[in-house]
């Protein structure tokens, strides 16, 4: 399948139709942004790096039951995906404090949470994406009762898949964060990306950040984690 007609940009994606009004292509671009898109730059082949790790992510995922968006990868950086509506919620999950959490509780990073905690934070950066709870979602009809046991569900069963896979590469997987949409306006998949710029990745032996708080923390041997993460999920 080709590309057709350009239909968005975002902040590390591109969207493209194809000849099938139900399908897109998605185009993965080095570009990074941090801190609601203040502060921009690249980081070399990270949207190779994300178009690879996405696909074996998704493929896992799938075969534990979770309805995902992807179909197929097509090139280095282009994915074949299920158009969705995207639900506009960040799901957040985390298994050990961190990021948001450390700041808006004033805790250290680090320290490991007695069960995964799961957020939802409303997607608008110019209100710095706002963190609010189901009744916020069910009364402005982001979602419904139903979409949002569904995504519960979902977010929950991609935590234990994922801790187990990324331990079982000397990785801790510390939070990362979902996008779900509605497909064909009504089945709920999961969608956008799973990567090192969603998700927080620690080395299991020296706790070493692997993942996009290189950037946002100016630690540098960015490109190399990416790089890093990507050989490991590989091996
Ligand atoms: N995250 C993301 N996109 C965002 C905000 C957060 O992918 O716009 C990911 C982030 O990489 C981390 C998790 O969600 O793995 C939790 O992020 P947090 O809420 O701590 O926010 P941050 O520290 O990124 O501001």
């Amino acid at each position: 399948m080709e590309k057709r007609k350009f239909i968005y940009e975002g902040k590390a994606k591109r969207l493209y139709e194809t000849d099938d009004q139900d399908i897109l292509i998605q185009e993965f671009k080095d570009d990074a942004t941090a801190f609601d898109a203040t502060k921009r730059g690249t980081i070399g082949n990270k949207g190779i790096v994300n178009n690879k790790l996405s696909e074996k992510i998704f493929t896992l995922l799938e075969k534990k039951g979770i309805p995902t968006h992807f179909i197929k990868r097509l090139n280095d950086r282009d994915m074949l995906v299920k158009r969705v509506k995207i639900v506009p919620i960040e799901v957040t999950m985390r298994n050990i404090v961190a990021g948001g959490m450390a700041k808006l509780l004033a805790l250290d990073e680090g320290i490991i949470l007695k069960k995964p905690v799961l957020e939802w934070h409303y997607k608008e950066d110019k209100l710095h994406d706002p963190l609010i709870n189901d009744d916020h979602v069910m009364a402005l009809g982001i979602a419904t009762p139903k979409e949002l046991e569904i995504i519960k569900k979902y977010s929950y069963k991609v935590n234990e898949a994922l801790k187990k896979f990324f331990d079982s590469k000397n990785l801790i997987l510390v939070d990362f964060k979902l996008e779900f949409g509605r497909y064909k306006g009504k089945t709920m998949i999961l969608a956008d990306e799973i990567s090192p710029d969603t998700c927080r990745l620690w080395d299991k032996t020296t706790k070493e950040k692997l993942d996009k708080d290189r950037f946002r923390r100016d630690l540098g041997n960015v490109e190399e984690a990416y790089q890093e993460v990507l050989r490991r999920v590989m091996a």
